[in-house]
């Protein structure tokens, strides 16, 4: 039965998910390469390790919630030494298809069970424990990792037996999640541009069969200008890139992707990497 945990990466979502695993009662060790954003972490009751083989040692199950594969496999190639034989690691972060092959390569070399396991949900879900984990892997390993799901998240959904399967359903998530954000974006400016108060638009999907809580939600965002970080845009640029790249080697037409990430790409470009991806109204401001 799994008690102990590390987790490795405190940003956003994994200072959420580190309080969730130790809200559930599990033995919760946390590190993060700025140690001023674990810090908080203590008083909710887990321990800050100061260096990454201490966070792990012990560990029934170590999970990464960095920010690409290349952060991932560079902690992870000091973590996996200092793995107790029978850990599982739990790799949360949005790698894409060839970073997951990459880690559970990675994973194979030190002979340590791995599970790619995306999580749907943001900033909110992940502080309140309803994040929706996607797993990729042998389901053999089910009984070690559920009381870690069931305590970050409030659906697990076992998508296939081998690594890349959970992220396949990640990336074709997070390409509705780029869309449906863009989409708002330039309808609430192109509403402003023609001189049209942009709420009308909120306002006349409301209630109707085109509304979408996320809309609402982003739309109010854009429209008041106040941009607090759920998800960066910065990370949305990485995650379709992700994206566009398995539509490639699925031989899909990337071009609606490639807009969407032209306009994201904007937001960065103009000084709103840091921000929240409703941010990407600013890639819809009049040219003139
Ligand atoms: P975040 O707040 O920016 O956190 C990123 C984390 O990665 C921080 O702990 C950061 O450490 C660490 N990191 C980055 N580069 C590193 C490196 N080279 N070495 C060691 N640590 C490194 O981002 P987040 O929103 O939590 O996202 C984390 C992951 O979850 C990403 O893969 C993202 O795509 C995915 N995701 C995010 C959301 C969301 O809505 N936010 C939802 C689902 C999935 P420092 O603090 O030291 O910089």
């Amino acid at each position: 039965m799994t008690k102990t945990v590390a987790v490795l990466g405190t940003g956003i979502m994994g200072s959420g998910m580190a309080r969730n695993l130790v809200k559930a009662g599990l033995d919760v060790t946390v590190w993060n390469r700025n140690p001023g954003r674990a810090r908080p972490l203590a008083d909710a009751g887990a321990r800050i390790a100061t260096d990454v083989a201490e966070a792990v040692a012990g560990a029934d199950v170590v999970v990464t919630m960095l920010f690409d594969a290349d952060s991932v496999a560079q902690v992870m190639e000091e973590a996996l030494p200092a793995m107790a034989p029978d850990a599982v690691w739990v790799q949360t972060s949005t790698v894409g298809l060839e970073g997951t092959d990459q880690l559970a390569a990675l994973a194979a070399r030190h002979d340590v069970a791995f599970l790619d396991a995306p999580v749907l949900g943001t900033k909110a879900p992940a502080e309140q424990g309803t994040l929706t984990v996607l797993v990729g892997g042998p389901s053999a390993l089910r009984d070690a990792v559920t009381p870690v799901f069931d305590a970050i998240g409030s659906k697990t959904i076992w998508v296939g037996d081998r690594p890349g399967e959970g992220h396949k359903l990640k990336l074709v998530a997070n390409s509705w999640v780029g869309m449906v954000t863009v989409g708002t974006g330039q309808a609430i400016a192109l509403a402003g541009a023609l001189g049209l108060d942009p709420q009308l638009f909120l306002d006349v999907i409301a209630g109707g069969p085109l509304d979408l809580p996320y809309a609402q939600l982003k739309g109010k965002s854009m429209i008041a200008g106040e941009f607090p970080t759920s998800f960066a845009v910065s990370g949305v640029v990485k995650d379709l890139d992700l994206i566009a790249a398995a539509m490639r080697g699925a031989d899909v037409h990337t071009d609606v992707v490639d807009a969407v990430a032209q306009a994201f790409r904007a937001a960065d470009a103009t000084g709103h990497g840091d921000e929240d991806m409703a941010a990407v109204v600013h890639a819809f401001r009049p040219k003139s």
